[in-house]
């Protein structure tokens, strides 16, 4: 299991980095991966995970969530905006608005139910044509849209390009976020989360690592 070691190996970044224990939040990614594996992280006492699809988190969810009410349940993949309706009753937050129109639709939403889950946006900071993500340049703009429409937004986010080391990308969205006065970081994953606490990150996204690889042909 490791649960325990992923949470000593963040315990140790924090404290690298100078920053307090526990001021970063751990997101268990759980797409994908067999039931078993995250009920035992659930029974372990962890409580906030990630998940990429809309249909697979409404098919596991409701279950854990009505055994575990302290759960949280993060959206980290890209969001359909006919899904959007269906992710407001699902997660507590998103970490990928990227778009106008999914700007439009969610705060539609979230006007008529009175409640938005806390909303990170997606910055595309290697610029890569089929990634999803606003663009550096278009950030600033954007986000006073988001802030125009009232969605609660929290942070910024980033996957940076494969292959890339991730340092300067990590470093660009801190600086993105400090000049909007955001001051959530939604960065780093298994291969890199330790270099994203020493750049800031607020919140890890980590699967692999904590439940093990990912075996997208035998889904539980
Ligand atoms: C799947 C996924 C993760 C987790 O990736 P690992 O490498 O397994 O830690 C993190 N963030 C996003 C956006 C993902 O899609």
């Amino acid at each position: 299991m490791g649960l325990a070691l992923i949470k000593a190996r963040l315990a140790q970044a924090e404290r690298a980095a100078g920053r307090a224990e526990g001021s970063v939040t751990l997101i268990a990614v759980s797409k994908v991966q067999p039931n078993a594996r995250v009920e035992a992280v659930l029974r372990d006492g962890h409580r906030v995970f990630g998940e990429n699809y809309v249909q697979e988190t409404a098919g596991k969810w409701p279950e854990w969530r009505a055994e575990f009410p302290d759960a949280q349940v993060h959206m980290i993949g890209p969001l359909q905006t006919n899904k959007a309706k269906q992710a407001l009753d699902l997660f507590d937050a998103i970490h990928t608005l990227d778009r106008s129109s999914l700007v439009k639709k969610l705060a539609t939403l979230a006007q008529a139910r009175g409640a938005c889950p806390d909303i990170f946006v997606q910055v595309n900071t290697g610029s890569e044509p089929q990634k999803a993500g606003v663009l550096p340049d278009e950030l600033d703009g954007f986000l006073k849209d988001v802030i125009a429409a009232d969605l609660p937004v929290r942070g910024l986010m980033c996957i940076p390009p494969e292959g890339d080391d991730p340092m300067p990308h990590f470093n660009a969205l801190g600086q993105m976020a400090a000049r909007n006065g955001l001051s959530g970081l939604s960065m780093g994953m298994s291969s890199d989360f330790e270099a994203a606490v020493a750049a800031g990150a607020t919140h890890i996204r980590v699967g692999s690592a904590l439940f093990g690889a990912r075996d997208y042909g035998h889904q539980s």
